[in-house]
């Protein structure tokens, strides 16, 4: 059986109640957090997902994991039982690349130029709009872009 994930081992809403729901997932016990009877999906599943996310952030020596950014500014791998270590090994399988979780990325500059109040008030803007979201990725993903042209 390959392996799944579950909405707990990332502990995020939009995920729990709109993205997973709408994968058709099966139900069983997760192959990273190990809860129990939860939906389930494979990581890849959630690869354009995360790509979003990964996209605002750029390669620098100096900075810190997306695994690390992801729990700090989205709140997600927030389980108990998501240590680094399998959350590096769950984003891996979900972005299929065992590379990049290995390493150190900050805030792309295009957002660092516009200053910190500026990134912080676009983090908001995507995690709600990801929360709100009531329909398909494209949504997101296509406003994203828009915003990054106009940076
Ligand atoms: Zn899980």
């Amino acid at each position: 059986m390959p392996v799944r994930c579950c909405p707990e081992c990332f502990d995020d809403r939009g995920l729990r109640n709109d993205v997973i729901p709408s994968l058709n997932p099966i139900h069983g016990t997760c192959s990273y957090c190990e809860s129990e009877n939860v939906a389930l999906i494979e990581p890849s599943q959630l690869a354009e997902y995360f790509a979003m996310l990964v996209s605002i952030y750029e390669i620098d020596p100096d900075g810190k994991s997306l695994v690390e950014w992801m729990k700090t500014d989205w709140q997600l791998f927030r389980h108990p039982r998501m240590d680094s270590p399998r959350a590096k090994e769950l984003l891996a399988d979900i972005l299929d690349d065992g590379e990049v979780v290995r390493k150190n990325f900050s805030p792309s500059a295009a957002f660092k130029s516009e200053g910190l109040a500026r990134w912080e008030m676009l983090r908001d803007e995507l995690m709600l709009r990801n929360r709100a979201r009531r329909r398909n990725l494209w949504v997101v993903s296509g406003s994203f872009d828009i915003g990054l042209r106009q940076t």
